[in-house]
């Protein structure tokens, strides 16, 4: 019989904190694997840890992760009723003028912690994915994908039936004013569309008889 999916998770989460596989171990504090409920049908993928990411162990701690709370709760949503994860594990910085700051992964850093990403993702196979922008969404739906233009539409990814892609809350942070508010409008309006997206293939699965046994952290708001 299969080890529980937490143990799993954990086994992975384990091997992951000693990787040495790509040049961004040489500057964490800590390998962020992720956190949640591992048994949610719903998975929130970002692109990588932040300063406060990285201090903490912690995925979406900072100012962008309290935007991302806000957002959730808007949407009918807590954590725990969700997984979070990243597509690169460990904080991608740079010294700009003595200053240390994020900076995007590099493809080949992406490719690099791929192995875990799909480890993780595959031990806990959701029903639907949220891309936090567009890297997320690059890897997880489509190459090249356009996240002003494609964002909030519904498309098949290898580790969902379901996938969307909003905008990253850290990139909404950066708006001003309308912009703002659009952009936060926007991150709502797609955790609420994954969560119907939710109810509605929970109710498919019922209809065909593939749903499995109500376990334990299977929550009823979906
Ligand atoms: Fe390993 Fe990923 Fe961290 Fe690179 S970013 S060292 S591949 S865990």
């Amino acid at each position: 019989m299969d080890e529980p999916i937490e143990q799993q998770l954990a086994e992975v989460a384990a091997k992951a904190s000693q990787c040495t596989a790509c040049r961004l171990a040489q500057t964490r504090t800590n390998v962020v694997f992720g956190e949640g409920n591992p048994r949610s049908p719903l998975v929130l993928v970002g692109e990588g840890p932040g300063e406060q990411e990285d201090a903490t162990g912690r995925p979406f701690v900072g100012r962008a992760g309290q935007l991302l709370d806000k957002a959730l709760h808007d949407a009918g949503m807590k954590r725990k009723h969700v997984y979070i994860c990243n597509i690169v594990k460990c904080r991608a910085s740079e010294v700009v003028n003595g200053r240390v700051r994020n900076r995007a992964p590099l493809p080949d850093e992406i490719q690099a912690c791929l192995p875990w990403l799909d480890a993780q993702l595959t031990i806990i196979r959701p029903l639907v994915i949220v891309c936090l922008g567009a890297p997320s969404a690059s890897l997880i739906i489509h190459k090249n994908f356009k996240i002003l233009q494609e964002r909030g539409q519904w498309f098949t990814s290898r580790w969902a039936p379901a996938a969307i892609a909003t905008l990253h809350p850290a990139y909404i942070l950066r708006q001003a004013g309308a912009s703002f508010q659009q952009g936060y409008q926007y991150l709502v309006q797609d955790l609420l569309a994954a969560r119907q997206k939710v109810i509605e293939l929970r109710r498919l699965q019922e209809e065909q008889k593939l749903l499995p046994p109500n376990e334990e952290g299977q929550l009823s708001l979906f």
